[in-house]
């Protein structure tokens, strides 16, 4: 077994390294690396590609007028330009 501290090679039955006597029992701490690194962030990329394209394919997939993506103006009249109403429309009315 080699100690994992100063790779020094020692028996497979000894509890503690020759040379530094650090204990070989316990499993070293573990540090993520580039590899892991690199593996973690390609799943998260992957998972929300897939979820981007599934979202799309749902909303495609839904019933007329909701699949529309571009709204058009008669629909929502509130996002035009935008437009103050006349003098006379901004009053109570008389009774
Ligand atoms: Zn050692």
């Amino acid at each position: 077994m080699k100690c994992m501290n100063c790779g020094q090679e020692n028996k497979d039955a000894a509890k503690a390294c020759r040379k530094c006597s650090r204990d070989l029992a316990t499993p070293p701490a573990w540090f993520p690396d580039g590899k892991w690194h690199l593996k973690t962030l390609g799943i998260i990329y992957a998972c929300l590609v897939v979820f981007y394209f599934g979202v799309s394919f749902i909303l495609k997939s839904l019933p007329k007028p909701y699949h529309i993506r571009k709204i058009p103006i008669e629909m929502t009249p509130w996002l035009g330009k935008a437009k103050y109403l006349p003098e006379d429309q901004l009053k109570a009315p008389a009774k």
